[in-house]
């Protein structure tokens, strides 16, 4: 999971980006980056480090141009390293020419990179993006394509995810994989500029309006004489076309307060809580959240049993988010830092905990001993995703099978690894109730039906 985020048309391009950047910095930590394009060349300006560290006012003022896209990384294929991240350019004779900034990750990565490498093509990084990237201007350059037919070459070829923004001197490329697994929607200001983000949220800070999510499939050419739109036409096109949204992009990843897949990641949330809530017997005297991405679901579930709803976890936010961490190591020992329960909501009292997902079970553990050290009487865990039995393979960092905890134990054993009082999943089924076109969505991780492979 990575954010993206391109401007097209205007002066402050790199301003705007930058505020893009910071609405997306919860898709990606490690690392951010920025191409910007004054018409003649492109600046590239990536560096390890948080978007308020690495844009500074100072900086941003080096960026001219109207053409900007940037770039959020959390990292899933390629190490944590500067070479790994975001936008990747490709100089030409004249210069840098190209800019490319990527969501996803590709299935079929190794095949294509060494394909393009017996053709003499050199690669800088172990990244999907600068895969994408070369890929195109291989076709471009060497086989006399189009860039749009670059891209169509690309997308017959290249299986996975991918949300893509290209930018050339003259024109930005919005294109999205086959399946539309990674969020991404454009929209235009007032005065003609267009912005694409991976999250509504990123459009909302730029006062946008917002336009449409982009087609899986479909092209859209941005350049002065305005937006061009090619959807592929499936008889030509050899792949399917079909939606396959990560669900995931709801239950945790986007923000509560971005419309993604054409639904508000909010009222989502408050539904998985109320169809858990309606699931359940229990009689709670309090429901907490483990903040953040459970907050919503905690209420919905609140508001159904019609009990109380405490922030007894108070979360630090400087910590980052626990999942997103590279290594176990470092993810260990930020549960401590991060959560402090009030024991005021614990003292005496049966607990239902809401959390969103169980990955390795290994947090989730921890919050248990903190919250049944506060003096909960009764911890109830619920959870507003099935079990997680099967790792990704469209941009998220999920751990392999054996370490995925629902994969080794039942989920009595489960219960009694993170030493709660009870403890229930959602099912596949109680999730597709919580969309409105169930059809849409990517459930792999749960059920093991990968849409490609
Ligand atoms: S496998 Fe899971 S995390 Fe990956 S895209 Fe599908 S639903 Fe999302």
């Amino acid at each position: 999971m990575c954010g993206i985020i391109g401007i097209f048309g205007n002066e402050k391009a790199a301003n705007m980006a930058t505020l893009g950047l910071f609405a997306e910095q919860h898709r990606g930590q490690e690392s951010c980056g920025m191409a910007v394009n004054n018409g003649t060349t492109i600046k590239l300006r990536k560096k390890m480090g948080l978007v308020k560290d690495i844009f500074t006012p100072e900086k941003i003022m080096e960026l001219e141009g109207k053409i900007a896209i940037g770039h959020v990384r959390y990292p899933t294929r390629g190490s944590s390293s500067v070479y790994n991240s975001q936008p990747h350019i490709v100089e030409t004779l004249s210069g840098p020419s190209y800019a490319l900034s990527s969501n996803g990750d590709i299935v079929n990565y190794r095949e294509l990179r060494s394909w393009l490498e017996g053709k003499g093509v050199y690669f800088a990084s172990g990244n999907d993006g600068e895969l994408i990237l070369k890929f195109i201007v291989y076709h471009v350059e060497r086989e006399n394509l189009s860039i749009q037919n670059a891209i169509l070459e690309l997308m017959k070829s290249v299986k996975g995810a991918y949300s893509t923004i290209l930018a050339t001197k003259t024109e930005m490329y919005l294109f999205r994989d086959p399946y539309a697994f990674r969020p991404m929607s454009y929209g235009k200001t007032k005065d003609g500029t267009i912005v694409v983000a991976s999250e509504s949220c990123a459009l909302d800070i730029l006062y946008m309006e917002w336009i449409r999510e982009v087609k899986p499939a479909e092209i859209i050419i941005v350049n002065d004489d305005g937006i061009n739109n090619i959807e592929n036409d499936p008889n030509k096109f050899r792949v399917t076309k079909t939606n396959k949204h990560c669900i995931f992009e709801h239950i945790y990843f986007s923000r509560p307060d971005s419309v993604i897949f054409e639904e508000s990641v909010y009222e989502v949330r408050e539904k998985i809580g109320a169809i858990i809530a309606e699931n359940d017997d229990l009689d709670p005297d309090v429901v907490v959240p483990v903040p953040d991405s459970s907050n919503f679901i905690a209420l919905g579930y609140a508001k159904y049993k019609r009990k109380p709803y405490e922030l007894g976890l108070i979360r630090n936010h400087y910590v980052g988010r626990t999942f997103i961490k590279p290594e176990q190591t470092i993810r260990d020992e930020s549960v401590y830092q991060k959560f402090n329960p009030l024991p005021n909501f614990f003292k005496g009292k049966i607990v239902t905990l809401i959390d969103d997902s169980i990955v390795r079970g290994t947090t989730l553990r921890k919050i248990v001993k903190l919250v049944r050290r506060a003096g909960a009487k009764e911890i109830h865990l619920r959870i507003g995703s099935p079990a997680v039995k099967n790792p990704c393979y469209y941009g998220i960092d999920t751990p392999t099978r054996e370490e995925l905890i629902a994969n080794n134990k039942s989920v009595e054993e489960i219960r009694e690894y993170i030493g709660s009082d009870s403890l229930k999943y959602l099912t596949i089924e109680q999730l597709e109730r919580a969309v409105r076109k169930p059809e849409n969505f990517c459930y792999a991780c749960f059920n093991g039906r990968y849409p490609v492979k």
